[in-house]
C-alpha cells in the first residue's frame, strides 16, 4: 500500500501519532511517506492519515488524492483514537530525522477538568498509565514527555523511577501539577537529569497554594530559571491586573512564566503585547515592567530572540 501522512500542525514538532502510524506501516512492507499532491496524482494513495492538534493552525488547503482519508487529533476528533496495535508502536523518529530525542506518553488523562482544556473529553478524568519508557525512549539523549498530568497517576513513583534509571535528559513539556507536589515527589523528581520542568498557574482560584508549593520546590531543587517554567493562562477567566501579578510574582520567586493566551484571534492588544514582552526571553530579563515595554525593539535583540524561541514551548496535544 501507498501510505501518506500529513501533518496539518507544520513539521516543527514531531507527531507521536503519525510516528506510530508511520512504524506500523513501515514494518509490513508498506510504502509510508510524508503526503505529496504530485505523487498522488501520478498514483493515489491508499490511505491518507492526517493529524490537527491545534485549533488555531488553518486546515490542510490542497486536493488530497487518495481512497481513504483517516483524520485525528484535538482538533479534529476528540473520540478517534489509534488502534491498540499502533498505539503501542516505537515511533518511527526517522519521519522527522529526530535521533537524540524520545517523545512520548507515560500517562493519559487528568481529574483538574480546567474548562479551557480537551483532556478530560478526550483522556479522561483519571490519570492513567499508558506506557513504559520503553515503549517510546532506547537510549536517547533526551526524553521529552507530553503526559498531561504525570503526578496525579497512581503510578507515578514507578514511573518516576524509570526516568531516574534513563540517566536522560528529561523535559516535562506539559506541565507538572504542582498542587500535588510533595517532599517524597521533589526528591524523585530531582534524582532525574532535569532539562525543563513546566508548571501552570492558570486561575485565580488556589493561588495561595500554587504560590506556597512553588517556592517550596524552588527552595528544595535549586534549579534556576532557565529550567523552571511557569505557564499563565491570559484571556480566559482572569483580568489584567492579575495577570501581571502573576508575571511578577513568578520571576521574583525565580520562575520563567510563559504566556499561554486562550482564543489568541480574539485577544485584545494589551494582553497579544503581554505575550509578546514575556515570552521573549531576553527581554523579559531586560525590560523589568511591562509599561517600559516598547514592542518596537532593536533588530539585534529581535533576531537573538528569533533563534532563542524554540518549537518545543507550549505544546498542547
Ligand atoms: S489544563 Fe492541565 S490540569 Fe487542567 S485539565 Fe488540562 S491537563 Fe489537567
Amino acid at each position: 500500500m501507498k501510505i501518506g501522512l500529513i501533518d496539518v500542525d507544520g513539521h516543527n514538532f514531531p507527531n507521536v501519532p503519525l510516528m506510530k502510524i508511520s512504524a506500523h506501516y513501515k514494518k509490513r512492507g508498506h510504502l509510508v511517506e510524508f503526503y505529496e499532491p504530485l505523487s498522488g496524482i501520478y498514483e493515489p494513495y491508499d490511505t491518507v492519515f492526517m493529524s490537527k492538534v491545534f485549533s488555531f493552525t488553518e486546515d490542510y488547503r490542497f486536493p488530497i488524492y487518495a481512497k481513504k482519508i483517516i483524520k485525528g487529533g484535538t482538533s479534529y476528533d476528540l473520540k478517534n483514537k489509534l488502534p491498540p496495535e499502533i498505539e503501542t508502536e516505537y515511533p518511527d523518529y526517522s519521519l522527522y530525522n529526530v535521533e537524540k530525542i524520545g517523545y512520548g506518553f507515560l500517562t493519559r488523562g487528568c481529574p483538574r477538568g480546567c474548562e479551557f482544556c480537551a483532556v478530560q473529553d478526550k483522556e479522561g478524568t483519571c490519570s492513567t498509565k499508558v506506557a513504559d519508557l520503553s515503549q517510546f525512549w532506547r537510549g536517547q539523549r533526551e526524553i521529552k514527555l507530553l503526559d498531561p498530568n504525570l503526578l496525579a497517576c497512581g503510578d507515578k513513583i514507578d514511573l518516576l523511577h524509570q526516568l531516574i534509571d534513563s540517566k536522560a535528559y528529561v523535559d516535562f513539556t506539559q506541565g507538572l501539577d504542582v498542587q500535588l507536589m510533595s517532599e517524597e515527589l521533589s526528591e524523585l523528581i530531582m534524582k532525574i537529569k532535569i532539562k525543563r520542568i513546566h508548571f501552570a498557574w492558570d486561575f485565580e482560584k488556589n493561588s495561595e497554594i500554587i504560590k506556597s508549593k512553588l517556592k517550596r520546590f524552588k527552595e528544595f531543587s535549586g534549579l534556576d530559571y532557565t529550567k523552571l517554567n511557569v505557564y499563565v493562562l491570559v484571556n480566559f477567566n482572569t483580568d489584567f491586573e492579575f495577570d501581571l501579578e502573576r508575571v511578577y510574582t513568578l520571576r521574583d520567586m525565580g520562575y520563567n512564566p510563559y504566556i499561554m493566551i486562550y482564543d489568541k484571534e480574539h485577544a485584545p492588544q494589551n494582553i497579544r503585547r503581554l505575550q509578546r514582552w514575556v515570552n521573549n526571553r531576553i527581554i523579559f530579563r531586560t525590560v523589568e515592567r511591562f509599561e517600559d515595554y516598547k514592542p518596537n525593539l532593536p533588530d539585534k535583540i529581535k533576531r537573538q530572540e528569533k533563534t532563542k524561541n524554540t518549537a518545543s514551548d507550549g505544546v498542547f496535544v
